[in-house]
């Protein structure tokens, strides 16, 4: 391996560049990998053009990818250089007590389980390090593409997650507010989890399209006036039994307690910006009392997750293709592409460079 790479970096706030790193270094229970394809995500749109999780010098970008790994430490068993891997974009610390409490995705402290382009370099680069490499990559699934194989790292265990959040049940009517690429795998998750009505929120066609394809029943644009009073109308006045929120910003946790019933459950992975406070309407929230549950998380990341969200695409349950809309050849596309995903143009969901095929 050469001592240095190329890397496509968060310069500092408001700009993104290509710099030249070290190498990582692969310690006993890590991996060194190099990108197959890579995915931009809304998140890195958040990080350098919003400063969302602070200014940062030098942090190459990224944490959506399919890659190869070309070195592995003295400890890790079941990878060898030469696999074609899954990398989710959270990658815990196992060993940590908030993954033995069950929450691998704050190992460290809050958050950092997220550790590519937050606690450390991201993946756009020549190679990247992968920590606990065991427990956090599984094997690219025969026949799956490289290319899709990158919505596997983000897309679909966050979109679940959001399910998991709201805790949607058999028969449920769920709202999914926001449905870009995150929002459309809540959609299909949502679907699978047993959701009834499935009513969806967004504007772009490509988007609704996908929506329907993945099981929305009902379609709302948040351009035509406020989304409670069009759920109320489409709902009778009862409201909805889960909300998935997968987009919109600090104001959106406001809708959501609007349109839930009592009860209900209020699922977040939108990742805010922006914006100091969240409000929460005292009334629509029972003045304190209506056992309206909200819950914002970050997805567990891990292994196992990986290769159990991937085998519903082995066996035909969801479909990945249908998510990349944009296709560049090339690292030197990348920064075409997070531009794209900054603009977010009618046509767009997501954005993938193929690096090798
Ligand atoms: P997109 O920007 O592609 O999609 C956002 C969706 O929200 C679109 O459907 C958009 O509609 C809709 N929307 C925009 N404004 C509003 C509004 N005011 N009210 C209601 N809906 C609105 O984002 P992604 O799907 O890529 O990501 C969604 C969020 O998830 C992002 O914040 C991202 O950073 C976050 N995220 C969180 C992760 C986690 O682990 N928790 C991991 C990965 C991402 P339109 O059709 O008009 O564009
Ligand atoms: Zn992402």
């Amino acid at each position: 391996m050469p001592e240095k790479m190329k890397a496509f970096a968060m310069l500092r706030i408001g700009e993104a560049g290509w710099i030249e790193k070290d190498v990582p270094e692969c310690g006993p229970n890590d991996a060194i990998c190099t990108p197959l394809a890579l995915a931009i995500c809304t998140s890195d749109v958040h990080t350098v053009y919003e400063g969302a999780i602070g200014d940062r010098h030098n942090m190459v970008l990224g944490h959506e990818c399919c890659a190869e790994v070309v070195k592995v430490g003295s400890e890790v068993k079941d990878f060898k250089p030469g696999d074609r891997v899954l990398v989710p974009a959270i990658t815990p610390d196992w060993n940590s007590l908030e993954a033995q409490a069950g929450f691998g995705q704050h190992s460290g402290g809050l958050l950092s389980g997220w550790k590519f382009s937050n606690c450390k370099d991201g993946v756009f680069s020549e190679y990247f390090h992968v920590n606990d490499a065991d427990g956090n990559l599984a094997l690219l699934p025969p026949g799956m593409d490289p290319v899709d194989a990158t919505i596997m790292s983000d897309m679909v265990p966050t979109g679940v997650h959001g399910v998991e959040l709201a805790d949607v049940t058999f028969g449920d009517t769920v709202l999914v507010i926001g449905i870009g690429p995150v929002g459309l795998m809540s959609v299909a998750a949502a679907a699978l989890h047993g959701a009834s009505r499935l009513i969806a929120v967004g504007t772009r066609p490509v988007c609704v399209a996908a929506a329907k394809a993945y099981g929305a029943t009902d379609f709302i644009s948040y351009k035509d006036g406020p989304i409670e009073d069009q759920v109320m109308k489409m709902t009778n006045g009862k409201g909805v039994d889960k909300v998935v929120i997968a987009g919109g910003d600090v104001h959106t946790f406001g809708t959501a307690v609007k349109c839930v019933k009592p009860g209900g459950k209020i699922g977040s992975v939108n990742y805010l910006g922006s914006g100091d406070i969240v409000d929460i309407p005292r009334v629509e929230w029972g003045v304190g009392m209506g056992n309206k549950q909200i819950n914002g998380g970050l997805m567990p990341g891990g292994r196992l997750r990986m290769e159990k969200l991937s085998s519903l695409v082995t066996y035909g349950r969801l479909d990945l293709h249908r998510e990349v809309t944009h296709l560049y050849e090339g690292w030197e596309h990348l920064p075409e592409a997070l531009q794209i995903m900054k603009d977010k143009p009618a046509d767009l969901i997501k954005p993938v460079v193929r690096i090798k095929k």
